[in-house]
């Protein structure tokens, strides 16, 4: 039941006034003003608390959920076909409402729930979620720019890893690259150049995310690109949503400092942004589309789409994550929760396996981010080569050798697990 407001006159209390009103609902504060917002808009003079209360419980039953399927049809395509027993292996099986609308008992889309939330958490005005990010990168270049010319500076022209080359991505969407400016120097002019020369429906920009490019250089920024005439699409990769990580208490770690963020890159003009789902996101393998309504539409119904679609699995992992990034709990988010943690709470840990062996570490970001990035982390350091040994334990511990010493760096191992590596320990010393 929801506790009438006093308000002075009869306009209706604040926005804020209506979220509280409403905290009981298990949704994420930024859905919960959503929710007070629409009310107010609504607003007919009516109880707008039990209104915002109404648009709430609908906001709910669109998040993807655990169904009974009592339809009699095995593979209910609008309940994610074969259902699965995830991780407990006592546990039953179960549906979800993958493309179920709870509230209409019509087919919905896959996409409504998890994409609408990513979108809200990065500030873009619509998001896609594909199998990757570079799905991603295909499948905006195929429905942006098919059959006409992307422009990309010279210097992004990139290899990100497991054969993820721009210049073969750019060909397998259809369209043709129009390589700009120079290796280690791209300006403005340059790109006004290609476009005004060629037939040139897009500008690429690719984080350069695995090297660096030091010494006389220059690049162009996004608000310098943001108004040539056509779409910017930002390919940022890792993932970082909001360069401010508001959902860290302390903000954003000084390691982070220069990595682009999907907020800022689309504030800054960016009209789509691609990232990664299991990068600094910290979320499933998947891609993001995040931007431009239009363009993320155009990008929905291109045929590809339905190619590099995610399945229940990554949409309800993403589903999870997203909401502890509205939430601002960025402890509840493994990456972030690792990649905070003191140089002191980790060495306590280290002194509490065996404070003979205890060690300052430098862990890195990894995962093709970052590159030569150092996080101060603590751990343990064992004279001699044992990290057969380690791997060999049960669970297998992966360590790594440094200068005939084996180094467990404490940062990526969950505390509860410090456990195993005691005992490990114990077995040689
Ligand atoms: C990592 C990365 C990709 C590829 O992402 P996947 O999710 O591994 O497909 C693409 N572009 C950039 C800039 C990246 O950093």
């Amino acid at each position: 039941m929801s506790k009438k407001l006093e308000t002075p006159t009869n306009r209706p209390p604040s926005i804020d006034q209506i979220a509280r009103a409403i905290s009981d609902l298990d949704l994420p504060h930024p859905l919960l003003v959503d929710a007070a917002r629409e009310a107010v808009n609504n607003f007919n003079g009516g109880d707008v608390v039990e209104e915002a209360r109404k648009i709430g419980e609908v906001i709910s039953r669109t998040l993807l959920t655990d169904v009974i399927n009592a339809t009699g049809v095995l593979l209910h395509t609008n309940m994610g076909r074969a259902p699965i027993k995830i991780g407990d292996k006592n546990k039953h099986f179960r549906f979800s409402n993958l493309e179920f609308d709870l509230e209409t008992g019509e087919r919905g889309s896959r996409q409504d729930r998890s994409s609408k939330l990513i979108a809200r958490a990065c500030g873009a005005e619509s998001a896609l979620i594909v199998n990757n990010c570079a799905s991603a990168v295909l499948l905006v270049i195929a429905a942006l720019a098919e059959g006409r010319g992307v422009a990309v500076s010279r210097s992004e022209l990139v290899e990100i890893g497991g054969g993820f080359r721009i210049p073969e991505i750019l060909q397998q969407s259809g369209a043709h690259l129009v390589e700009v400016g120079t290796t280690n120097r791209t300006r403005r002019k340059d790109f006004e150049k290609a476009i005004n020369k060629k037939d040139v429906s897009l500008v690429l920009k690719v984080h350069q995310s695995n090297y660096r490019i030091v010494g006389f250089t220059e690049t162009t920024d996004i608000s310098e690109m943001a108004d040539l005439g056509i779409p910017l699409v930002v390919d940022i990769g890792s993932g970082l949503i909001d360069s401010a990580c508001p959902w860290l208490e302390n903000g954003p770690p000084k390691w982070l400092i220069g990595e682009p963020a999907a907020r800022q890159s689309l504030e800054s003009g960016a009209e789509i942004v691609t990232f990664s789902g299991d990068k600094l996101f910290g979320g499933p393998q998947a891609g993001i589309i995040a931007g431009k309504t239009e363009l993320v539409e155009l990008c929905a119904q291109h045929p590809l789409a339905r190619a590099v679609r995610p399945g229940s699995l990554t949409m309800s992992a993403l589903q999870d994550i997203t909401i502890s990034y509205l939430e601002r709990k960025g402890s509840s988010i493994p990456f972030w929760e690792m990649s905070t943690t003191s140089v002191d709470e980790l060495k306590g840990r280290a002194d509490k396996i065996n404070a003979k062996f205890t060690t300052e570490t430098n862990a890195t970001p990894g995962g093709g981010t970052l590159p030569g990035v150092e996080i101060p982390s603590a751990g343990l350091k064992l004279a001699g080569d044992h990290v057969e040994f380690f791997r060999q334990q049960n669970p297998p511990i992966i360590c790594r050798m440094d200068n005939n010493q084996t180094v467990i760096d404490l940062m990526t191992v969950h505390p509860s697990d410090d456990a195993f590596i005691d005992a490990a320990i114990k077995k040689i010393h």
